[in-house]
């Protein structure tokens, strides 16, 4: 079985779209590890996407404080001003909707999803240090997190723990082939906001016969998502950002 995995879409329907076509015909299930809405202008059409095409969705921070306002002291202003503006634009089932998703972690048949770290959905693994306090929350050999919005993530063979690196800008995709032995903790990257240098939407497809996880990147129409960031009002800084990938 292969499943596309997503996560921090962050309410950007154009680069949602861009993956899924991208993505066509290579996977059977969609699993989303949180943060549906926020930042950008779309999140309606998020939401009823992901209830209507994802297996498994599991809670982000995002997803939290838009529908329940909880955490939302620890936002930064302007994402503070973004998830006001985007509880005001859902509907209240589409409000329930993101207030019934369950916390991670989240055992799936062949991985476990969660959103920033096993412990707390707020909290980020950006370290290898971090990553080796994680290892021990989950029994199956893969787990997929988001959150920081960097593809890549760690893994940890013989009590070492190691980096694992997303593609090179000039490369669409890059194979990671799992091994026995080794756990893994991947990051399939953010569709809807990426933070790590490349502005392109990012996702992986894990492959359960093959034993691999390919991490990809597909370029959109970033201009449309910014003319709608700056057309709801939302902070021109949000538009910006999602031209240099951080
Ligand atoms: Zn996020």
């Amino acid at each position: 079985m292969n499943v596309l995995v997503i996560s921090d879409v962050h309410a950007n329907w154009t680069a949602l779209q861009a993956v899924l076509q991208h993505a066509a015909g290579q996977y059977d299930q969609i699993v989303c590890c949180g943060d549906l809405v926020g930042y950008n202008a779309s999140p309606g059409e998020v939401v009823d996407w992901t209830k209507a095409n994802c297996a498994a969705a599991i809670r982000g921070n995002h997803d939290k404080a838009v529908s329940n306002g909880e955490g939302l002291e620890w936002f930064n202003d302007v994402a503070k001003r973004a998830a006001i503006w985007t509880n005001r634009a859902l509907s209240r089932e589409q409000l329930e909707y993101l207030q019934q998703l369950q916390q991670g972690p989240l055992a799936l048949e062949h991985f476990h999803i969660w959103h920033g770290s096993p412990r707390n959905e707020d909290e980020y693994i950006t370290s290898s240090r971090e990553a080796a306090e994680c290892f021990s929350y989950f029994d199956l050999p893969l787990a997929f997190f988001g959150h920081t919005h960097i593809q890549g993530g760690f893994f940890r063979t013989r009590g070492k723990v190691g980096l694992i690196p997303p593609p090179k800008r000039k490369e669409q995709e890059r194979v990671l082939e799992l091994e026995p032995d080794v756990l893994y903790l991947v990051n399939p990257g953010s569709v809807g906001q990426p933070r790590d240098g490349d502005p392109r939407a990012a996702y992986a497809i894990f492959d359960s016969e093959q034993r691999s996880v390919t991490f990809n990147r597909v370029s959109y129409l970033i201009d449309h998502t910014a003319r709608d960031i700056v057309g709801a009002g939302l902070p021109d800084v949000l538009a910006l950002r999602l031209f240099q990938g951080f």
